[in-house]
């Protein structure tokens, strides 16, 4: 027992942790010795939804120390066909508690509580139910060896756990992108510690009492709260029994992180911005594409690393495409997650929406036409004074404004016309980033020749966000290192080990 769980308090469901989220140490709950925290305040309207412990060196290491005890102890010693049973066990006990996860999840993002019942928390579920039934399918290799005595050697893989996995991650789908890297890591028989987005505590803290409830021995599963830069994320990360960090996030804080890493040689996975972009050809289905798009610019509030920034659209259909985005976008719902017909909640946060803002303002500045929004909406009573932007949508910028190029992580798009495929694939692949696109067209020859020249990690034809988490996920150039899903995320979670056995 770590001197930190020895302070470890009881907690129990969402109204507890709403109040009070606590770290999740050793199998127990903590506020931790820095006597530091933070105020958790909703996007709707800036009221304050609880308080959140901050962590510091000493609980990261507790932590740590935690789950590297834990490889040795009950954990280590389980057959693959219990940890993954215990798997399907978290699994269940997240769709039993459901409503609470989702209200967990809409507290803290504001986003519509439609979206979350369909997309964040069936996929927290999942993620521990897909990765558990890769990992009793998977093989490895054997070899047999000629040698120059004839009798020969055979070779064969073990697969083993990396050891403790830092799990570093966003606020954008919170649940869903955390079991994303918690559910392989432990199908793979590791342990982790999570360090939430400082914007989105609450769902991680209550899988800890999910994993207590259906016996996940202690310290396999800890969550340390805290910022990135000397708070808990950089201690984490820093920290020398960690034998690989997960992240998560922007790409200039993957920077950081595969820093952090390298001392030690500590290998890092990577799933980082995007600057997406959609090709419309003029042999498109446009009501596909229009649907297609509406939810690649605005679902989430554009708060998706997928979502499309950048629209490329084929000069004969490009004032159509426009005027009926346009038309999209003027008639979506902003409002609270309960309401059935809220389609856009806010941004993330107050900081966020300023940024998102400096863009808008900044679209005008480098020339753009504003086809619509650009603003703050108007928003009755209390939300008032939440991280509400308007769905905007810009023509006439030039290749080179900042707007185009960098990420803006809202619900904008600009849209631009192309004249020939050569010019739509080039000013797509035009950017520092590779994570997703989306292309459409009604020409099959034109979808293989086009898809195969994207430089991306996805590339979606006639559709979007269509996902069969057995297929590799991830992004090229300055948007990630490495592959999650099916077997791909296996490369990360465990190690191979070959034997070589001289006959
Ligand atoms: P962020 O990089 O600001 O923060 C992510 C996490 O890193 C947070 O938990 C934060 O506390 C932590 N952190 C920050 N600095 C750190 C440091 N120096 N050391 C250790 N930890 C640190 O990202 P965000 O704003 O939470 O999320 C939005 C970004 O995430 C966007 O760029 C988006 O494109 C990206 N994203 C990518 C994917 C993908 O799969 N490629 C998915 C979702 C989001």
């Amino acid at each position: 027992m770590t001197a930190l769980s020895a302070m470890a308090q009881p907690v129990d469901g969402l109204e507890a942790a709403r109040r009070e989220a606590l770290h999740f140490i050793n199998g127990a709950f903590t506020k931790g010795q820095t006597g530091k925290s933070w105020e958790n305040r909703s996007p709707l309207d800036n009221s304050v939804i609880g308080l959140v412990h901050e962590g510091g060196e000493a609980e990261v290491d507790a932590a740590v120390r935690a789950a590297h005890d834990a490889l040795k102890g009950d954990w280590g010693r389980m057959t693959v066909e219990q940890r993954t049973t215990l798997l399907g066990a978290v699994a269940d006990e997240i769709n039993n508690r459901f409503d609470e996860f989702l209200e967990a999840e809409c507290l803290d993002t504001g986003k519509p509580m439609g979206l979350a019942r369909h997309i964040d928390i069936p996929r927290g579920a999942a993620n521990f139910k897909m990765f558990a039934d890769v990992i009793k399918t998977i093989p490895t290799e054997a070899f047999e060896s000629a040698t120059p005595d004839g009798a020969g050697a055979l070779n064969y893989s073990l697969r083993k756990p990396r050891g403790v996995i830092a799990v570093v991650c966003p606020w954008n789908l919170p649940l869903l992108l955390m079991t994303w890297k918690v559910g392989p890591a432990l199908a793979c028989g590791n342990t982790v510690v999570v360090k939430p987005s400082e914007e989105t505590p609450l769902t991680a803290t209550l899988l800890g009492e999910v994993m207590n409830k259906v016996g996940v021995p202690k310290g396999v599963y800890n969550v340390v709260h805290g910022f990135g830069p000397e708070s808990a994320g950089a201690y984490l990360t820093g920290h020398p029994l960690v034998d690989g960090v997960t992240f998560t996030g922007e790409t200039r804080t993957g920077e950081a992180i595969m820093r952090a890493a390298s001392s030690g040689m500590r290998p890092v996975s990577l799933e980082l911005g995007g600057k997406n972009p959609a090709l419309v050809f003029a042999d498109c289905d446009m009501d596909k594409a229009i649907e297609g798009t509406m939810r690649s610019v605005f679902a989430n509030c554009g708060q998706v690393c997928l979502g499309t920034e950048r629209v490329y659209v084929e000069r004969p259909i490009f004032d159509e495409f426009v005027a009926r985005l346009k038309a999209g976008a003027e008639a979506l719902t902003l409002g609270h997650p309960t309401d059935k017909a809220t389609n856009l909640g806010p941004l993330i946060s107050q900081e966020h929406r300023d940024k998102v803002l400096s863009y808008y303002k900044l679209a005008v500045e480098e020339g753009a036409t504003v086809v619509t929004g650009g603003g703050v909406p108007e928003m009755p009573g209390a939300m008032a004074d939440g991280a509400w932007v308007q769905p905007t949508i810009w023509t006439g910028l030039s290749d080179d404004a900042r707007v185009v190029r960098e990420e803006i992580f809202g619900p904008c798009c600009h849209i631009r016309p192309f004249d020939t495929e050569e010019e739509a694939v080039a000013l797509a692949n035009d950017t520092q980033y590779g994570l997703a696109c989306s292309v459409w067209t009604e020409n099959l020859s034109r979808a293989h020749r086009v898809s195969a020249q994207m430089d991306v990690g996805l590339c979606w034809v006639n559709s979007w966000f269509l996902r069969d988490l057995r297929t590799p996920f991830g992004g090229s150039k300055q948007s990630g290192i490495g592959r999650e899903g099916g077997v791909h995320s296996l490369e990360f979670y465990t190690e191979l080990s070959n034997v070589c056995i001289k006959l």
